[in-house]
């Protein structure tokens, strides 16, 4: 038995003096108040969930570098950045495209490699031509090496959805747009016939589908079809705002890869997409504040010299802009959870037990969540950081 006492965040309320306990991988009582003499571990916190991520294991931010990069390159490197997670105080993260998470999942499932929980959509789904497909190759190449199934109708996604299930997808990525194109255009991704096709296969295998949309149409068409977070979700208005509330889709901003200087050398493309990256990170999340939509941790990181695993809790920072830091502290823990489709992200008896213990309390300042301030890190119940706690 484990017992943590301080004060807590449950993932809703701050317990000011209270105890966690804990039982194998379960959370079996939480109590307010401690006993005289009873040790004060800290800050006591869900783990934190980036409900976004890639492991890539590249140390380039390029599409051209992520498809080539060596696979066993991409192994090693990320089993290392899944510790680096768990260590920063993540304990469940969601892989939105890569060739090895799937795999990862599996391995730290069984206990054989150290890490956060990994939800993986293993390949994503994208149309031929893509933003994710290396162009400069013929296109049999680029096939073989991506981390993208390519399919371009109702029948190929919907097999495309298959084949992720047989990589052992636990959710499905859907690129529902590209990024932007000279003249400000965004380029189109799946359509509403494919993203439906998609959406109805996933939900038969009982798995959540996310997908990337940029601007108005792919967000739309993404709602429409069904899915269940947007991720990035640049250019919400008020009409697809209410219809996600009205769906309960869940919106994912990834403001943490937009505050990283991207290269673009098109002039042009390089404005338009400025504008609306800035527009991003100044209106978005409020807008989806007050429709009062569900919003979710998740970075972007593709674990690159300039988005390295490790250092997530950016994501949380940056939304305490818009959020109370109770609301961002949610948003990183019982939000993404719900979002995921989870039982976790919440101090609750019946709860996994994932928990962060920090030296300073987030609630006063966001900042504290950094690695620099974990002392404990708990998963499933098990001491995966920290000594000290008397088991
Ligand atoms: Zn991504």
């Amino acid at each position: 038995m484990l017992k943590l006492a301080g004060k807590i965040f449950d993932g809703t309320r701050v317990i000011e003096r209270g105890m966690v306990v804990v039982e194998g991988n379960q959370i079996v009582e939480v109590e307010e108040g401690v006993e005289e003499g009873d040790a004060i571990h800290g800050f006591i916190m869900p783990g934190m969930i980036d409900a976004h991520l890639h492991f890539f294991g590249v140390h380039e931010d390029n599409v051209l570098s992520w498809n080539l990069v060596n696979e066993i390159d991409v192994a090693i490197r990320s089993t290392r950045d899944m510790e680096t997670l768990l260590r920063a105080g993540f304990t469940t993260v969601r892989d939105l495209g890569s060739k090895v998470a799937t795999r990862l999942s599996r391995l730290e499932a069984s206990g054989e490699i150290i890490g956060p929980r990994v939800i993986a959509s293993g390949y994503s789904l994208a149309i031929t031509g893509g933003d994710d497909d290396p162009k400069d190759l013929p296109l049999d190449v680029a096939q073989r090496l991506s981390y993208s199934f390519y399919c371009d109708s109702p029948y190929e996604c919907r097999k495309a959805v298959r084949l992720a299930v047989r990589q052992g997808a636990t959710v499905i990525k859907v690129y529902a747009s590209g990024a932007f194109s000279q003249g400000g255009k965004i380029l189109p991704g799946l359509g509403p016939d494919e993203l439906k096709s998609i959406v109805e296969e996933s939900h038969r295998f009982g798995l959540r589908v996310a997908s990337h949309a940029y601007g108005r149409e792919a967000i739309l068409n993404s709602v429409e079809a069904g899915v269940d977070t947007i991720e990035h979700g640049l250019g919400l208005d008020e009409e697809t705002a209410s219809l996600m509330k009205e769906r309960g889709t869940c919106y994912i901003p990834t403001l943490a890869t937009y505050e990283i200087p991207f290269h673009v050398s098109n002039p042009e493309v390089r404005r338009y997409r400025e504008e609306a990256v800035s527009r991003h990170m100044k209106e978005d999340v409020k807008l989806a504040r007050s429709a009062g939509l569900k919003i979710a941790t998740g970075t972007d990181y593709v674990g690159s010299d300039s988005r390295p695993h490790g250092r997530n809790y950016r994501e949380a920072v940056l939304l305490s802009q818009f959020l109370s830091n109770h609301e961002v502290l949610a948003s990183t823990t019982s939000i993404a959870g719900e979002c995921l489709g989870l039982r976790v992200g919440k101090i609750e008896r019946g709860y996994l037990a994932d928990l962060v213990v920090l030296k300073a309390d987030p609630t006063q300042n966001v900042e504290n969540l950094s690695p620099e301030n974990v002392i404990h890190v708990v998963r499933n119940g098990k001491i995966y950081r920290g000594a000290g706690l008397g088991v």
